[in-house]
C-alpha cells in the first residue's frame, strides 16, 4: 500500500503527490495527516518551513474540502506573496485529479478586482496575505461565513510584521465552530497566546526541537574586520564556485549596494527587496530560480517564503536584529532533506550573537578560517578540471577544425597542453589572489592594537576592588560566564574601580563576546579591548556606565555608555581619533557618529574593492555595469550577460 493512501488520503490525492515525486510522507506529514483527517481538530504545529509543511496541512485540507460546493470553505493566511502563491500552486498541484477544486492567491501587489472575481468564480479555498484578504472584506469581496478551516502558516512571521489586527478582523469574519491549524517555525510567547486565543485544546505537534533548526544545515562562521565583510564574501564565492546562495542584509540599501559590487565584480547576482517594483522582483526571483543567478542578496522580508529548490549556502552578511530570524533565514538551504551549509560573517564583537542563536538552535557553529588565495585557487583548478573532464564535447562541429589545431600543438608532449590548456583560465586567478591578504580578524594584522607580542590579549573591565573581587574571584567570575577555560585567563591586574586581564587571544573573542548586557550587582558589566579603552583610567568613570538601554541590544548599550563618559571629564584621555568620535554629543548624536563610521568602514570596504579591482582588472571585468539600476530594463540584462561570461570561465 502506498504510505500516502495508508495515512488516509484518498486516490486522487495519491496520485497527484506520487506524480511530484513525494515517496513517503516526512516526519511532520506522518503526524499531521492521520490527525486532521478526522476533521475535528485544532492543531498547533512547530515546523520549520522545507520539512513538508503545506503537504502537511494541504493533503488533509483538500480531502476535508466539498469541492461540488462553490462556497469558500478553507482560508489559510501566510505572511508573504511568495509564500501566498507557492502554497497556492502546491495546492493546485495536489487537486490535479479532483474535479471542480478552485485554491485562489489573494494578495497584495496585483489586482484587486481580477482577484475578487476568482473568488467570485467558487474559490473553496482562499490562500490571502493578511493585508489583503482584510481589504477584501472591507470591500465584501469575499463570504467567510462558510469556512470549516483556517490555517495560519508562519505565525511568528504573521505577528512580527504586524498582522495580528489583520488576523483578529479576519477571523472574526469565519464562524466560530471553525477548527484552526497554526504552524510556526518559532514559538515566541506571543505566537503561544495568539494560539491559546484562537484555538480550544489544540493538538500539539512538534518535529524537531522546539525553535530548533534543520539537522542537516551546518552552521559556520567567519570573523573578520567589518571592513573585510565584503571581500570575504567573495572568496567564499570564489571558493565554492558552484554556489546557489542567498544573501542575507539587514537594510534594502545595504542589500543594494552589496548587489551592486557583486555585479560589478562579474558575479551573477542580483537584489531582492521591498523597493523595487513587482515586477522587478518576478524577474529576479524568475532568474535566480532558473539558476541565471548564483547570488541572491535579498532582506528578510522580501525572502520570506522563497522555496527555491537546492540552496547552497544561505550567507549572513548581517546578521538579523530579531535573532530568531536566522532560523528563517537558514531554513532556506537544506530543504526537502538536502544538506546545505548557514554562515555568517561576523566582526569581533557579535561572537556573543553567535552563542545567543546556537542556544536558540541548540546547534553548535564551526568557526572557519576565511580561505587564503592559495586555497581559493586550488578549489577554482579543481573545479576547471572537473569541468574540462565532464565537458560535452560537440565532435561533428569541432571535426573540421582539428587536424590545425593538432598540427599547432604538434611540439608540445600531453603534460604541457593539460598545463597550458589550464593556465589559460588558472592564470587569471592566480593573478586575482597573488596579493591577497588574510582576512581573519585575529590574525589580519590590521587590527593588532590589544594583542601583546606574546600572542596574549589585554581586556579592560569595569569592575573592581570596588566590587570586592581580586584576581582570583574575577578569574571565577569570567570563566563562569563566558564558558572560558580559567588557565586561558593569563592575569588580572586589578585596580579600584576597573582592571586590566590578560586573556590567551583565542578566549578574547568569547569573552568580549558573551559579556553583553550582563549586570554584576545591578550594574552593566563592560569589557572591550585594551585598545580601545586603554587611556579610559578615569575613576569617576565608573559611574556612567550604568547608562545606555538602546533598543538596539548590546551596540545600543555600549555606545550609550561611551557617549556618557565622553561627557565626563576623563574625555580628554582618550587616544584615538575614532574615539574621539564617539565622545562628542548627545547619546543620539553617539548613534549618529556610529552609523558614520559605519558607513566610513562600508567606503574603506568600497575603496579596498576599487584598488582589488584595478589589481584583479586582467580578470576580465571591463564591462561598465550601470550600478544604480534594479530589475529588469533590458541595459541591466545586457550586463549581465557581458559580466556573466569571464566568472563563468572559472
Ligand atoms: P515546505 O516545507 O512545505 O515548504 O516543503 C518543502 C519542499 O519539500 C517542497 O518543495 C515540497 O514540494 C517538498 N515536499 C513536501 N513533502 C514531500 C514529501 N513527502 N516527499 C518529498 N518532497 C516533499
Amino acid at each position: 500500500m502506498n504510505k500516502f493512501e495508508a495515512l488516509g488520503l484518498n486516490n486522487a490525492i495519491v496520485k497527484a503527490v506520487t506524480e511530484l515525486g513525494f515517496e513517503a510522507p516526512t516526519p511532520i506529514q506522518e503526524k499531521t495527516i492521520p490527525a486532521l483527517l478526522t476533521g475535528t481538530t485544532d492543531l498547533v504545529a512547530l515546523a520549520q518551513t522545507g520539512t513538508g509543511k503545506t503537504a502537511a496541512f494541504g493533503l488533509p485540507l483538500i480531502s476535508l474540502i466539498d469541492f461540488k460546493s462553490r462556497d469558500t470553505q478553507a482560508v489559510i493566511l501566510c505572511p508573504t506573496r511568495e509564500l501566498c502563491m507557492q502554497i497556492t500552486r502546491d495546492l493546485q498541484n495536489y487537486t490535479k485529479y479532483i474535479d471542480g477544486a478552485n485554491i485562489v492567491a489573494v494578495y497584495g501587489g496585483a489586482s484587486i478586482e481580477g482577484q475578487s472575481r476568482e473568488i467570485k468564480r467558487g474559490a473553496q479555498i482562499v490562500v490571502a496575505t493578511p493585508g489583503r484578504m482584510n481589504d477584501m472584506i472591507n470591500r465584501r469581496n469575499v463570504n467567510l461565513s462558510k469556512v470549516r478551516y483556517a490555517v495560519l502558516d508562519e505565525a511568528d512571521e504573521m505577528l512580527n510584521m504586524g498582522f495580528k489586527e489583520d488576523l483578529d478582523t479576519i477571523l472574526s469574519q469565519t464562524p466560530a465552530e471553525k477548527n484552526t491549524w497554526l504552524f510556526s517555525a518559532t514559538m515566541p510567547d506571543e505566537v503561544l497566546r495568539i494560539s491559546k486565543h484562537y484555538m480550544s485544546s489544540p493538538i500539539e505537534i512538534t518535529t524537531g526541537t522546539k525553535n530548533s533548526g534543520n539537522e542537516n544545515i551546518e552552521h559556520v562562521y567567519y570573523v573578520v574586520q567589518a571592513r573585510d565583510k565584503y571581500p570575504t564574501l567573495k572568496r567564499i564565492a570564489d571558493s565554492n564556485p558552484d554556489i546557489f546562495a542567498i544573501v542575507f542584509c539587514r537594510t534594502k540599501i545595504e542589500t543594494q549596494e552589496i548587489a551592486d559590487k557583486l555585479i560589478k565584480d562579474g558575479y551573477n547576482a542580483d537584489a531582492l527587496h521591498g523597493d523595487l517594483s513587482q515586477s522587478q522582483r518576478d524577474h529576479v526571483m524568475k532568474r535566480y530560480r532558473s539558476r541565471s543567478l548564483q547570488m541572491l542578496v535579498a532582506t528578510d522580508v522580501a525572502a520570506r517564503g522563497i522555496d527555491v529548490q537546492d540552496v547552497t549556502h544561505v550567507i549572513n552578511y548581517a546578521l538579523p536584529d530579531e535573532i530568531e530570524n536566522y532560523t528563517h533565514r537558514s531554513g532556506r538551504t537544506a530543504r526537502a532533506g538536502k544538506t546545505g551549509v548557514s554562515i555568517a560573517i561576523i566582526n569581533m564583537k557579535e561572537v556573543g550573537k553567535i552563542r545567543i542563536i546556537e542556544r536558540l538552535i541548540k546547534t553548535k557553529f564551526t568557526q572557519a578560517k576565511v580561505p587564503n588565495g592559495f586555497e581559493v585557487c586550488e578549489k577554482q583548478l579543481f573545479s576547471l578540471v572537473k569541468k574540462i573532464h565532464n565537458v560535452e564535447v560537440n565532435e561533428k562541429a569541432i571535426e573540421s577544425y582539428l587536424p590545425g589545431i593538432y598540427e599547432e600543438l604538434k611540439d608540445l608532449t600531453r603534460e604541457d597542453i593539460i598545463k597550458r590548456f589550464v593556465s589559460t583560465e588558472f592564470n587569471r586567478f592566480l593573478d586575482y589572489y597573488k596579493n591577497a591578504p588574510d582576512l581573519n580578524a585575529s590574525s589580519s594584522g590590521r587590527d593588532q592594537r590589544s594583542v601583546s607580542t606574546n600572542g596574549n590579549t589585554k581586556l579592560f573591565i569595569n569592575l573592581g576592588e570596588m566590587d570586592k573581587l581580586d584576581s582570583r574571584s574575577m578569574t571565577e567570575y569570567i570563566s563562569e560566564v563566558s564558558g572560558v577555560a580559567a588557565n586561558t585567563i593569563v592575569s588580572i591586574d586589578v585596580k579600584s574601580s576597573f582592571s586590566f586581564i590578560e586573556v590567551k587571544t583565542e578566549s578574547a573573542e568569547v569573552i568580549t563576546g558573551t559579556f553583553k548586557n550582563i549586570q554584576f550587582n545591578g550594574r552593566n558589566v563592560r569589557i572591550e579591548s585594551r585598545g580601545a579603552s586603554s587611556s579610559s583610567t578615569g575613576g569617576g568613570e565608573r559611574r556612567s556606565y550604568g547608562g545606555g538601554n538602546g533598543s538596539y541590544g548590546d551596540r545600543g548599550n555600549s555606545y550609550g555608555s561611551r557617549s556618557d563618559r565622553g561627557g565626563s571629564s576623563s574625555r580628554g584621555g582618550y587616544g584615538g581619533g575614532e574615539r574621539r568620535s564617539y565622545g562628542s554629543g548627545s547619546g543620539s548624536g553617539e548613534r549618529k557618529s556610529y552609523s558614520d563610521r559605519s558607513s566610513r568602514g562600508g567606503n574603506t570596504a568600497k575603496t579596498y574593492n576599487e584598488s582589488g579591482a584595478g589589481e584583479y582588472s586582467d580578470r576580465g571585468r571591463s564591462a561598465r555595469v550601470s550600478t544604480g539600476n534594479t530589475g529588469n530594463s533590458d541595459d541591466r540584462k545586457n550586463n549581465f550577460k557581458r559580466e556573466k561570461r569571464p566568472r563563468k570561465a572559472f
